[in-house]
């Protein structure tokens, strides 16, 4: 009876357990859904848990335009198959132990880890399986609450409901994070030994797997030793398990040192990524245009096609880093806006600041080009008379470069050998806020400009982006394009969500015409700043139209050179973060156009030599600077017109003759009166009319072809310099009247001769013949 009262108590006793454990767990349960975000509250009412739709996060890859990856693939989805088995094994084994036995989780270890963590109120990894790992990594945040304990519980026993084991392994190694911001088995593989995860060895096995429990402690980026601990302790737990002999656990302790180098050389390289200032710029120009944060990027399997020319980016970097100097480097297509190349400094892991987008320097007479443009379209010509006096300019006297100064210049050769007076006499007489309004709103400088005639002398501090846009209008015709680095963006899916395509932003000029034919004849003026002016040091063999301007800063501060073609802009600025001297005489011509010509010798490869585009027809003329008219052939090479010293100045000129370029028309047209034929070449003249009749008989060639402005002796230089074909070509031209060639010869040696011949007779047998026999009969 008592027993049976005692039963019954018992019962009822159990009865109100099971219904208050009962009340309980539905409450539980109702807390945990309700406390689950959104995402996972339909996972929980659908009962079905799809790790397939989820957008595994994936790192996004952002390509040059030659196909190369240029950031590091920080996540990667790899799949089971192409992981290596003692990955697995070792992952498992440390990890996880009895993974493949337990169904969902493993009971004791729950209890365990539950007590570890209200204990310790902080979250140890060891406590949980690889399933609980994986809804912690994939759904919930990493707060250490018991409700995200019991939810991640729940989330586990789905997961091992809908998926096999080995599906759940192969989602765990491609999430769990492996320090250096890797995520994945993947990636971190690449990262740490430069392969894929498939091939890696024991020793690497364990070696990744002893990462997991704590990698900003155990990465062999941050500390060699204990991660080789850890691989040790790995090793140790497999060979307990008798999941590998003894041999394959010395074997792999053996490789310490080569695998130890291995990833001082990977870390080396990480250091040294691929245009990483360019990737920076990308990565702020997708968030500025797209809203494609950092983050996003590195978890949206975006894929990214840029502008970048690899091969044309990896010279420059040399380039730059190689000259041991700070600075930036841009390289643009005119026709584009097109992003070639950009180096923002010597060293990204030593500096992020990107001298290209983010340095304002002053530009010195790289600044010039952009005021005698608007000359040029305002009616000035390249021949237009310009002061060059000393000058009070309210209070400030500016100098020349070589302290001399003339009662005037050319407008073309002040620009070309960057002459300061006159240049800041014609800016004042173009109107200093007229065209400084004109260099802010028509070449696109949006830097603050000084409004005051300092400016002339480029005196504000503009990017080398901007300065690289603004050219480009000059190569181009004067069309602005936005400088752009990207072409196109994709998602994971493969679906376009951002296609560039270049349009004209603007135009330098309302008239066509006149935008093009000016902006030809400035590049004209800058053709020849190199193949006589401060730009020599850019001269590329076998490209005639390079131009390019150079600047150079007070004390050495700043050297510019810019210089372009017409598909072609590069910038490239040298100078010290903290505006120290870059050294006495470290002119933009002496330090920055050698960088520029190593740059352009590779991204011209395989380019044409094209003329710059023009309207109307152009004429070039020789011009002698002593009377601005067409030189005549009394006119001088070299000869000093003035030299004297007046108020304690010194005035120096030369007469030189000068090839000039107009618009058809606009050109002078008066022979020069200032310097008179000499009878030596009067007598010349009589040795060509000596050959005259030869020349009429063999070639038909009458005398009255001789050009007016080509001397004999002005023509043996040349034919000196210049190759057999060009010659050929002129002849078959018409351009040299054979007349003037054999006057040529005969002031020649017999061997130059021959070297010429010789070079007619590769590609016109008969004309060489022709030349040879004239020359044999004694002309
Ligand atoms: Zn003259």
């Amino acid at each position: 009876m008592k027993g049976k009262a005692t039963w019954k108590v018992y019962l009822k006793s159990l009865i109100w357990a099971i219904c208050v454990i009962g009340i309980a767990v539905l409450l539980l349960y109702i807390y945990i859904f309700r406390t689950l975000p959104a995402s996972e509250q339909t996972v929980w009412k659908t009962g079905k848990l799809d790790l397939d739709s989820y957008s595994f996060p994936i790192s996004s890859n952002i390509y040059s335009s030659d196909g190369v990856l240029l950031n590091f693939p920080h996540r990667m989805y790899t799949k089971f198959d192409d992981i290596s088995p003692y990955l697995k094994l070792a992952i498992v084994n440390t990890e996880d132990k009895r993974f493949y036995e337990h169904t969902g989780f493993d009971p004791f270890r729950i209890l365990k880890s539950l007590y570890v963590d209200l204990l310790s109120h902080r979250y140890k990894e060891g406590g949980s399986t690889i399933t609980q790992q994986l809804a912690r990594n994939m759904f919930l945040s990493f707060k250490k609450t018991i409700t995200r304990k019991l939810q991640e519980l729940a989330l586990s026993i789905m997961i091992e409901r809908y998926y096999t084991k080995d599906e759940i392994l192969e989602r765990y190694m491609n999430i769990i994070y492996l320090g250096a911001n890797c995520y994945g088995v993947g990636s971190a593989s690449l990262m740490y030994f430069g392969m894929p995860p498939k091939g890696l060895d024991l020793a690497q096995s364990a070696l990744l797997a002893g990462i997991i429990r704590s990698p900003s402690n155990y990465s062999p980026f941050v500390n060699m030793n204990l991660a080789f601990k850890r691989q040790k302790m790995v090793l140790n737990l497999l060979l307990d398990s008798k999941l590998i002999t003894k041999e394959q656990y010395q074997k792999a302790l053996e490789e310490r040192g080569m695998l130890e180098l291995l990833i001082r050389t990977q870390k080396m390289k990480m250091y040294r990524w691929k245009a990483s200032y360019f990737v920076q710029y990308v990565k702020s120009f997708l968030k500025e245009k797209l809203g494609l944060t950092d983050y996003l990027l590195s978890i949206g399997g975006y894929t990214v096609y840029t502008t970048l020319n690899y091969e044309i980016q990896i010279t420059a970097e040399k380039a730059l880093s190689e000259s041991g100097r700070q600075g930036g480097i841009c390289v643009l297509d005119p026709d584009t806006g097109y992003i070639k190349a950009m180096v923002g400094g010597k060293s990204f892991s030593e500096n992020q600041f990107n001298r290209v987008t983010q340095a304002k320097r002053q530009m010195g007479s790289a600044f010039k080009p952009f005021y005698y443009t608007y000359a040029l379209l305002k009616g000035y010509t390249p021949d237009s008379k310009l002061p060059n006096c000393p000058k009070d300019f309210n209070g400030w006297e500016p100098q020349n470069y070589d302290k001399t100064f003339s009662e005037y210049i050319p407008l073309q050769e002040a620009l070309i050998h960057s002459v300061n007076v006159p240049s800041i006499n014609l800016f004042q007489k173009i109107g200093v806020s007229k065209v400084l309004d004109f260099i802010r709103t028509r070449f696109h400088i949006s830097s603050h400009l000084n409004y005051d005639l300092s400016s002339a002398l480029g005196s504000s501090s503009l990017t080398p982006l901007e300065v690289t846009s603004a050219y480009a209008m000059l190569a181009n015709g004067g069309v602005y394009y936005e400088a752009i680095p990207l072409l196109r963006v994709e998602d994971r899916f493969g679906r376009a969500i951002y296609v560039y395509h270049p349009a004209p932003r603007g135009y330098l000029d309302d008239d066509e015409k006149k935008r093009i034919d000016t902006t030809y004849l400035v590049s004209r003026i800058l053709e020849q700043v190199i193949t006589r002016g401060t730009g020599i040091n850019a001269q590329i063999k076998g490209i005639k139209h390079i131009a390019g301007k150079t600047g150079t800063t007070d004390n050495y501060t700043d050297a510019w050179f810019v210089g372009y073609t017409p598909h072609l802009v590069c910038t490239v600025f040298i100078g010290n973060d903290d505006n120290s001297t870059l050294g006495e005489g470290m002119t933009g011509g002496k330090v920055a156009a050698p960088i520029w010509k190593r740059v352009m010798k590779t991204a011209l490869q395989g380019m044409q030599d094209e003329d710059f585009p023009h309207f109307n027809d152009v004429i070039t003329v020789k011009i002698c600077t002593g009377s601005l008219k067409l030189a005549g052939k009394g006119c001088p090479k070299y000869k000093v017109e003035e030299d004297y010293f007046k108020d304690g100045y010194h005035f120096f000129r030369v007469s030189r003759v000068v090839d000039m370029t107009f618009i058809k028309g606009t050109e002078p047209t008066e022979m020069c009166s200032y310097h008179k034929v000499k009878t030596s070449e009067k007598e010349e003249k009589a040795v060509l009319a000596r050959y005259s009749s030869a020349l009429v008989k063999y070639f038909n060639f009458p005398l009255s072809n001789l050009s007016e402005n080509e001397t004999p002796t002005s023509l043996v230089n040349r034919i000196k310099m210049e190759s057999g074909e060009e010659i050929l070509s002129l002849l078959r031209k018409r351009e040299i009247d054979l007349d003037t060639l054999l006057s040529v010869f005969h002031k020649m040696d017999r061997d130059e001769i021959l070297k010429i011949i010789k070079k007619i007779g590769r590609m016109d047998t008969t004309l060489a013949g022709k030349i040879w026999n004239l020359y044999k009969s004694g002309w």
